[in-house]
């Protein structure tokens, strides 16, 4: 055991990632330990980050929030699913929905099944058996109490970082506004110690959490972390990002539409669309990026848009010494599949399980970087996915991601799928095997063969079967509101005061 107890946490930003750490801290550890936030409005935060993936709903229920308060609070709406679009070829479309294919069976899911009835002709699109997948498609939505669709949501990201900061705040953490000059530490044993503003203001702390974005003020600038880089898997390193006022029916997805040198976003929320175009600056200049934008998109700007730089890597360790870092300051994966506010999500929420209340020991720190690692991987992995497996040769960038090698754990992974059709979810993985399986055959990665649980079926049988599934989800869709008159009914507008 290292160290002295820790009572005492220090949050160092306010973007959406240190306000999520500190209402997760301020109400899982409540009264056991102090929480303190330091973030500066001068250089305030990244201000994107608008798509969310299911698991933010488990992170919502454990701080108990209310979903119509969190709905009105945040502009969100709902996300059922991530449409793609020109990804493994110009014109193909596929979806990537939160939920379940099919219905699966012990030994072996719903998508062997699919493709012997596909082999014999009998099948319809992959996408006719999931629910969320064809709700998605038609722009329909339930949630509420019993709801059974799998979703998450869009939600601005800057008033989701206020809304939890109200929420931190309740729980009892502080906040500090200041710039943070310097970072002091032990001289013995590397910790940091206290953070300097330039106010003059020291703010000491036994537990520090790195939440200061791409700055990375202490788990790099301070303990020199160290980087390891993913560009060369994942070479989009900008994006320019604006907003547009809503056009058409209120989809409840993200679109993720493939251009020539990587791809482009569209989030629909309550009143206004979050857009941003992302590029390889390898293969692209930021003038041809903004001009192509600007033409793509399907009404003006609603401001210039706005250019940001990142890197795809991590930091070699998550947790180094007494500090954690969270959020970008962490390391960050290119947006494609909205990952980013889960990771320190998950992260968070794992900190307070691991929580070091009799001091730092460098077991629990290993065990909390073998976890966040494998994670971190997988999902790499998974983006990774989306532009190694294309049939794209109409531009330099998808050549050379054709061409480009792969981590072996994802190598592996596409072999396994390719010739077998099997797909899995290891313990630690954040994606199901349904993910996997409509984006690998989204991406036009087809199984040379499969289970044989289907093989024994007559065609009539195997037919019936597969066509009580289509029926059945297509008339519980059909019946289902717009997402449009769902939100109009769950979020009632105040009546104005008599
Ligand atoms: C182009 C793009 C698109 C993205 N899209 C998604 C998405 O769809 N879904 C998703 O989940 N994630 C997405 N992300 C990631 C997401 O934006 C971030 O994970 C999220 O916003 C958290 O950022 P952060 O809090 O780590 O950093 P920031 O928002 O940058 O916050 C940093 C904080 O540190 C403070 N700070 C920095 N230096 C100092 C200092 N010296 N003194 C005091 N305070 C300081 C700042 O004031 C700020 O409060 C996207 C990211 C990018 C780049």
């Amino acid at each position: 055991m290292m160290g002295k107890p820790v009572k005492k946490v220090v949050i160092a930003g306010g973007g959406t990632a240190g306000w999520c750490a500190a209402a997760a801290l301020g109400r899982f550890l409540g009264p056991l330990v102090d929480v303190t936030l330091v973030e500066s409005e001068e250089i305030g935060i990244v201000g994107v980050g608008e798509s969310t993936i299911p698991t933010v709903r488990t992170f919502h229920n454990f701080l108990g929030i209310d979903e119509r308060e969190f709905l009105r609070a945040t502009n969100a709406t709902y996300k059922l699913a991530i449409v793609f679009e020109n990804w493994a070829r110009d014109g193909d479309r596929y979806i990537h929905s939160f939920g379940e294919m099919g219905v699966s069976n012990w030994l072996a899911p719903f998508h062997h099944v699919w493709l012997e009835a596909r082999s014999r002709g009998l099948a319809g699109d992959f996408g006719d058996y999931g629910f969320e997948y064809q709700a998605a498609e038609q722009g329909k939505f339930q949630g509420g109490e019993g709801s059974r669709l799998s979703y998450a949501y869009h939600l601005d990201a800057v008033l989701y970082g206020r809304f939890l900061r109200t929420l931190s705040e309740k729980a009892g953490v502080k906040r500090i506004e200041g710039r943070i000059a310097t970072v002091d530490q032990d001289a013995q044993s590397g910790f940091v110690t206290a953070l300097n503003l330039d106010s003059g203001q020291r703010i000491e702390g036994d537990l520090f959490i790195d939440c200061t974005g791409f700055r990375a003020l202490l788990t790099e600038g301070a303990l020199k972390t160290g980087w390891e880089d993913w560009s060369h898997w994942l070479p989009t390193d900008r994006a320019v990002v604006t907003q547009t006022e809503s056009q058409g029916p209120l989809m409840p997805y993200t679109r993720a539409i493939a251009h020539g040198e990587g791809w482009r976003w569209r989030i629909p929320l309550q009143t206004r669309t979050g857009n941003g175009y992302v590029y390889s600056s390898q293969y692209l200049s930021d003038d041809d990026a903004r001009e192509r934008f600007v033409a793509a998109i399907d009404s003006p700007p609603l401001f210039e848009p706005r250019l940001i730089r990142y890197q795809t890597g991590t930091r070699r360790l998550t947790w180094n010494k007494n500090v954690v870092a969270l959020g970008l300051s962490s390391g960050f994966i290119e947006p494609l599949e909205s990952t980013s506010i889960h990771l320190f999500q998950i992260g968070v929420t794992r900190l307070a399980q691991l929580f070091p209340f009799d001091g730092i020991d460098p077991v629990l720190i290993d065990r909390y970087n073998a976890m966040a690692r494998h994670e971190l991987e997988r999902v790499r992995d998974f983006v990774i996915l989306h532009y190694k497996a294309t049939e794209r040769d109409d531009t330099a960038f998808w050549r050379d991601r054709q061409a480009m090698s792969v981590p072996d754990t994802l190598a592996a992974r596409i072999d396994l799928f390719r010739e077998t059709a099997h797909a899995y979810q290891e313990s630690g993985d954040l994606f199901r095997v349904d993910s996997w399986t409509q984006v690998l055959m989204g991406q036009r990665i087809m199984p040379k063969s499969w289970h044989r649980i289907a093989a024994t079926m007559r065609d009539a049988q195997l037919a019936q079967a597969l066509d009580a599934l289509k029926g059945n989800i297509a008339r519980t869709v059909a019946a289902l509101p717009t997402q449009a008159q769902f939100i109009e009914s769950y979020l009632p507008a105040p009546q104005p005061a008599l």
